[in-house]
């Protein structure tokens, strides 16, 4: 079997992705908008398994976690207190010659020769533009170059007879402060917040301003007391929900990869700090070894917690076909860490333009409750009469020292907060005397998946080719998309040996009802079997079923029977028509 080499590889995903109908470019018809992708038929079915998947493995089989379906738009202050209106940027710079913008801190560092000018004169007219600009060469290039790329920028600021002024040249090393594409200086970086805007009510001022959520996470922190309230849960318990979420990126790419819409699945799992969990068990369980840590335990803190989200994702991945070996876990270091984050875990996955995260699972802290506390006035904290009960039992030296880092911890949040020291202090110390009653605001893990990129993981992984050769020695290739049974958008194909027999027809018809009523069945009788076979590998669908005359009795032992075949090896088996449901149920769930 030939595999596709790397960098053809997304080519021949992307054109598959619209000839088949799994991705199309948002509105194409107008020459499509940047950043924006349509689901086809195939793409719709193949986005709603996984998010089924999702769903189900994270709320339906567990008693631990329950879902939660909030707005797109919520009070802007939310994202005041999530930090996100203040600090959600990227840098951005701009190309000065032809105004293309890109991610400043994702431009290729160049090597090589810069010319710098100091200005330049209208050698007809005596105008002059005084404004430094700078063109960068990669050594070997003629200066004539550079003067060329020069020339055009003070052209585009009304000189017609250009006369460069002032040039000089400097080595340069891996610069980001370039375009990569023409060697013109960029704008100086600058922040450029990622929310999209909007307007509530009809009128556009700034009292009305309002943000897309950029994230699903901070409904979740929003609504946790309501939640926590009406749900019967008690912490450690989880939320989860799945959305779109919409970012203002400053160079989208990687088709589906980095899109200005996409969708988030993401969990809050709110657990108690770890000061509350030796108060309660008499410990703090640690990892002991790398690896899934088992079934949750009363005793665990928050390291134990985030191992245990960590494992539970790369089992959730490998459930579906991407295994363990195309997943990379990444530690972020210390410096990449979010002020509140103890811990982030990127997933990553090998797409074809490199290896790049799928996932993040980060330790928040107790910051995100902690922020919708202070600016909402509302507590978000909680009581735990168990652990009421358990202070009281602890000897003095143990109840100092748990108090004591419960304090410094409160502490530390509010003075990062900007709380006033003095304040800082007597807040702190009102929390850590609230522990001793049994409150404390849950601290959280967050595994936050791309439902885009996944899907993109999932292609990318599913798509293989074989060629094949004829007797006449005429080769032939062939895609095949091996995708998991659980997500493939088609299950099972249904054909009847030949269109133009009414009995096989009937029959056909018959088992895609039976089979249509539990999952998604393709009927196809258009065309040789072989091309038919041909078409659902291309599609993934992993089994397709053919009725011919041996189903309609021709065989009298062989009555009632199909043929099965198996879409990655063509293999083909003889089934009852009684035991093909529960076979592909078994298979699918
Ligand atoms: P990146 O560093 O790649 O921009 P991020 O760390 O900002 O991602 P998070 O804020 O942690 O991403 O979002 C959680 C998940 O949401 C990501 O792991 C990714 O799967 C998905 N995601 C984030 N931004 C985008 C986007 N622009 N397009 C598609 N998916 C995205």
């Amino acid at each position: 079997m030939a595999e596709p080499k790397v960098n053809e590889l997304m080519e021949k995903v992307v054109s598959l992705c619209k000839r088949r109908g799994f991705v199309y470019q948002s509105s194409e018809i107008y020459g499509g908008i940047n950043g924006f992708w349509d689901y086809g038929p195939l793409g719709a079915e193949l986005k709603r398994n996984v998010k089924d998947l999702w769903w189900t493995s994270m709320t339906r089989r567990r008693d631990d976690v329950v879902g939660l379906e909030a707005t797109i738009i919520m009070h802007p202050q939310i994202w005041r207190a999530s930090g996100h209106v203040d600090t959600f940027s990227d840098p951005m710079a701009d190309c000065l010659l032809t105004r293309k913008r890109f991610r400043a801190d994702q431009i290729d560092p160049q090597s090589g020769t810069a010319y710098h000018y100091s200005g330049a004169r209208d050698a007809e007219t005596g105008k002059m533009v005084a404004e430094a600009y700078a063109v960068l060469l990669p050594a070997g290039k003629p200066p004539e170059s550079a003067r060329k790329v020069a020339t055009q920028y003070y052209q585009a600021r009304g000189l017609k007879q250009v006369e460069l002024e002032g040039e000089r040249t400097e080595k340069v090393e891996n610069s980001q402060r370039f375009n990569p594409e023409n060697g013109s200086l960029l704008t100086e970086p600058r922040p450029f917040n990622l929310m999209f805007k909007t307007y509530v009510g009809p009128v556009a001022d700034e009292d009305n301003v309002a943000y897309l959520r950029p994230e699903t996470a901070q409904a979740i922190f929003a609504q946790f007391k309501n939640v926590l309230e009406t749900s019967r849960q008690k912490v450690p318990f989880g939320i989860a929900q799945v959305g779109k979420a919409f970012r203002n990126e400053v160079t989208p790419r990687n088709f589906t990869f980095r899109s200005r819409e996409f969708e988030q699945m993401e969990l809050e799992f709110f657990i108690p700090p770890d000061e509350a969990v030796e108060a309660l068990t008499g410990s703090v369980a640690k990892p002991a070894a790398p690896g899934h840590p088992g079934a949750p335990q009363r005793n665990w803190g928050w390291q134990l917690w985030h191992q245990y989200w960590v494992e539970e994702r790369i089992r959730f991945y490998d459930s579906i076909g991407l295994p363990r070996t195309s997943l990379e876990e990444y530690w972020q270091k210390p410096d990449e860490l979010a002020h509140y984050a103890r811990a982030t875990v990127d997933l990553l996955f090998k797409f074809p333009f490199g290896t790049q995260e799928l996932e993040g699972i980060a330790a928040r802290s107790d910051f995100d409750l902690s922020q919708h506390e202070r600016c909402s006035g509302k507590s978000q904290g909680v009581f735990d009469e168990e652990l009421r009960t358990a202070w009281g039992k602890l000897d003095e030296a143990t109840r100092q020292r748990l108090s004591d880092s419960y304090f410094q911890h409160r502490q530390k949040y509010l003075l990062k907060a900007g709380v006033p020291a003095e304040q800082a202090a007597r807040d702190a110390k009102e929390d850590a005397e609230g522990l001793a009653k049994g409150q404390y605001i849950p601290h959280v893990i967050e595994p936050s998946a791309g439902v885009d990129r996944l899907i993109l993981g999932l292609l990318t992984n599913a798509y293989s080719e074989v060629t094949t050769t004829d007797d006449k020695g005429k080769t032939e290739t062939r895609v095949i998309l091996r995708f998991h049974p659980k997500v493939a958008p088609i299950k099972v194909g249904v054909f009847p040996l030949l269109k133009n027999k009414p009995e096989l027809v009937a029959k056909a018809r018959e088992v895609n009802e039976l089979l249509r009523a539990h999952m998604m069945s393709f009927y196809d009788d258009a065309g040789a079997i072989g091309r038919r076979y041909a078409r659902q590998d291309e599609a993934g669908t992993p089994f397709c079923v053919t009725i011919d005359f041996d189903t309609l009795g021709e065989t009298p032992e062989l009555k009632d029977t199909v043929t099965l075949r198996y879409r990655d090896d063509g293999r083909q088996e003889r089934m009852p028509i009684s035991a093909l449901l529960g076979f592909l149920l078994e298979r699918i769930r």
